[in-house]
């Protein structure tokens, strides 16, 4: 064993560090300089590097690590509608005017200073086409597979149109993806304050930057890949986009029809125009009647076809280029090189500020460090290697933590234990999480150690003000290639907006990827006084400082068995919805997500009773997995729970035991992978956790099985379940 006498740190004390450390005003700090300039992707360098020389500056060693991708830039675009007027006096000539112009801007704000920058971002989408086109439009709700199908039924015209979509519900790349599927032209994609609880000036709550309402000129920007083929470089999927590299072609996976965001304010005309012609949400099943925020503003959300005086022209015009992105890697060496801790958050934003997505998670991290880094200057060297990683490219497409995955992948597989993933630390007070099973105790353990900053009473946790609900992960972060394609267990989290509180009780609406996720609307409305940034950043280094520095890893092997368990009863109940007829689809969202089932094939029957083999394993799998962790709770026992960890190295037997019960729990989310992947996307190649084809960020379990089952491809689904059980199988044996 090494002489570690001189590293003087109990885990309590350290805990005591990284609790004691993260401070608001330096998490203000970091937020107000990463926030005070454009930083998309690729544009970014000297943030990267500011980055670097921070970590270097608290004591960590960082590089620099870059890759070559493709991306684009927005150069110009236009939205106007045209009327075609009769002359009055002979009725026979026609001209086209203008009719409205849409603005395209978010309003300069002289109160928030990145608003009315010089530099500032357009409104654009990630990976969108360019391209002029002039033609009539249809408004398509939200644009999900199904709102397409009704309007089909309902024999309205969508060739040759453009589409004009809400956003919510799913992933925008996906709604482009499908109006282009249906030989539309353009997408022209709005948000409706609808959405955000009618937070509105109508209903008395004032609007951003005077109260916590929605600015009506507030534009969602936002990637328009088609995430759920592969995530990452679109040129290089399964390897890393590194200078000279062979690049594929991007047909398929980008959008091949121009698309641009707008805000309500520039969606009202082009949607009033439409009142009265082709028919009313009224028509339709009652997902087409909610959240209609803009019926106060006069829009009867009719569905078009625009009439024959009338046409949009769209323009866009996005510069494509392969050019270099930038992740920032820090690192601190364990004892043990062949276990790591990765942990990690994006830098670049969409615009200027970023103080909700990502930088308020960049603060928190740049806190997490620092309190490593006095843990460091006291002598403290981890048990476990710790990477600290700040992407570059999430927001095109989770790019270039997807891409470092992706080269770094047999050393990650052969060591990383687990990535801890924050992107959003706070824009409200609601802790989410979402994380593989394995993780689940962990992240109790460590929500109930810090303290809320909502207490009403004193000495409330995060984890005692938390619903406890920890989500399956799907994707829109930058665990995915961490979770999906290297099997390594994963979690997201980060406080988020509270639904019920609009206005008055403090609750916000967030501006998403607009100008107005600010500096100025962090400290007035999101975070004032930065204390969830603080609190973020405590939870992150503690959950850290568990997984890097126990003596046996702190994963639940048991909780992965049971939730296994609890997805099989969930495609059971699937099942027998469908074998009854049952299944009301019409209100849930995932079924209007994709595609009416065909004509079934196979057996549904057979199918049944082949769960009764997945059950089987999976009592299997909980078994193994309850005699694993009572081992390895015995033996923290054995190691004593608060000891250094260099004190029970020096007990040689020991050692040995927990580095075998180590390796198992390391090895064990790997067991789910399936190397050629799901069907129609192998990049994805966890068994277990997708994110959904159709939903884009919801995740999905059993995601081979479950897109069987919904095309009602009963043999299929039956091959799927042989592939899952010889998962749980493999899992069972590594841990017998
Ligand atoms: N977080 C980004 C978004 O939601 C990126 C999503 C992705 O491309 O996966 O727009
Ligand atoms: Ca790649
Ligand atoms: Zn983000
Ligand atoms: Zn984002």
């Amino acid at each position: 064993p090494p002489d570690h006498s001189a590293n003087p740190l109990t885990f309590k004390e350290l805990q005591d560090i990284l609790i004691a450390t993260p401070k608001e005003e330096r998490a203000q700090d970091w937020s107000k300089y990463y926030t005070s300039g454009p930083h998309l992707a690729g544009k970014n360098y000297s943030q990267a590097l500011w980055t670097q020389e921070r970590w270097q500056e608290f004591g960590i060693q960082a590089d620099i690590v870059a890759y070559d991708i493709y991306i684009n830039y927005p150069v110009g675009h236009r939205l106007a509608l045209y009327e075609k007027n009769k002359s009055l006096d002979t009725g026979e000539v026609e001209s086209w005017k203008v009719k409205f112009e849409a603005s395209l801007e978010e309003d300069v704000l002289e109160e928030d200073e990145t608003t009315g920058l010089e530099n500032r971002i357009p409104t654009f989408h990630g990976y969108s086409a360019s391209g002029n086109i002039t033609a009539p439009y249809v408004y398509v709700n939200y644009g999900t597979y199904q709102d397409f199908e009704e309007l089909i039924q309902a024999n309205i015209s969508l060739e040759g149109k453009i589409a004009v979509a809400k956003y919510g519900g799913i992933f925008r790349g996906l709604k482009i993806k499908r109006a282009e599927e249906l030989g539309m032209v353009g997408a022209v994609l709005f948000t409706d304050p609808g959405d955000d609880g009618a937070e509105t000036d109508e209903n008395g709550v004032k609007l951003y930057p005077d109260g916590p309402g929605r600015n009506p000129s507030s534009v969602q920007r936002g990637s328009a890949q088609f995430l759920s083929i592969a995530p990452g470089d679109p040129t290089t999927p399964g390897y890393p986009s590194k200078p000279g590299v062979p690049r594929e072609p991007v047909e398929g996976k980008i959008p091949s029809i121009p698309s641009i965001p707008i805000s309500y304010v520039d969606a009202i005309p082009i949607l009033t125009a439409l009142n009265g012609h082709g028919p009313s949400p009224e028509d339709f099943n009652s997902y087409w009647q909610k959240n209609l925020g803009l019926k106060y503003k006069g829009v009867k959300y009719n569905i078009g076809p625009s009439p024959d005086n009338l046409v949009l022209n769209l323009v866009n015009e996005q510069e494509y280029a392969t050019t270099p992105l930038w992740n920032v890697i820090g690192v601190i060496n364990g004892t043990l090189s062949d276990e790591v801790i990765v942990i990690g958050n994006h830098r670049d934003a969409w615009i200027a500020g970023g103080a909700g997505d990502p930088n308020s998670g960049s603060a928190a991290l740049n806190e997490v460090i620092r309190s490593f880094g006095v843990a460091i200057s006291k002598g403290w060297k981890p048990l476990r290697t710790i990477v600290f990683a700040s992407w570059d490219g999430e927001e095109y497409g989770l790019i270039g933590s997807t891409e470092w995955v992706e080269e770094y992948l047999p050393w990650l597989s052969a060591t990383n234990v687990a990535y801890l993933n924050v992107d959003i630390a706070t824009v409200g007070p609601i802790f989410q999480a979402a994380a593989s099973p394995l993780l689940n105790k962990v992240m109790y353990e460590v929500a109930n150690l810090v303290q809320s900053p909502n207490q009403t009473i004193s000495g409330q946790t995060v984890g005692d003000l938390w619903d406890g609900k920890i989500a399956t992960m799907g994707s829109g972060s930058d665990f995915t290639a961490f979770q999906d394609f290297a099997g390594i267990p994963s979690i997201d989290m980060g406080f988020g907006p509270d639904p019920e509180a609009p206005g008055d009780t403090g609750g916000a609406v967030y501006h998403y990827h607009s100008n107005y996720d600010s500096y100025h609307w962090m400290n007035t409305f999101g975070d004032p006084g930065f204390h969830y940034h603080a609190t973020a950043a405590r939870i992150w280094a503690l959950l850290t400082a568990k997984l890097a520095e126990a003596p046996v890893i702190p994963l639940n092997a048991t909780d992965y068995a049971i939730a296994i368990n609890g997805y099989i009863s969930q495609v059971e109940t699937k099942l027998n919805a469908v074998i009854m007829g049952t299944s009301s689809e019409e209100e849930d969202l995932e079924a209007r997500a994709r595609p009416t089932p065909a004509e079934p094939k196979g057996d549904i029957e057979k199918l049944k009773l082949s769960l009764n083999k997945l059950h089987k394993a999976a009592q299997h799998l909980k078994n193994a997995a309850e005699h694993h962790d009572a081992w390895a709770a015995k033996l923290t026992k054995e190691a004593g729970e608060n000891l250094p960890w260099w004190k029970w190295f020096s007990k040689i037997k020991l050692i040995f035991r927990i580095r075998r019960v180590n390796e198992k729990y390391k090895f064990l989310e790997r067991k789910f992978l399936y190397n050629k992947g799901l069907d129609s996307r192998s990049w994805f190649k966890h068994v277990i956790f997708a994110p959904g084809l159709w939903t884009g960020y919801a995740g999905a379990v059993f995601p081979g099985l479950v897109e069987a089952i919904d095309a009602r491809d009963y043999g299929n689904a039956e091959n799927w379940v042989g592939i899952i059980e010889g998962r749980i199988w493999r899992a069972y044996g590594s841990l017998r």
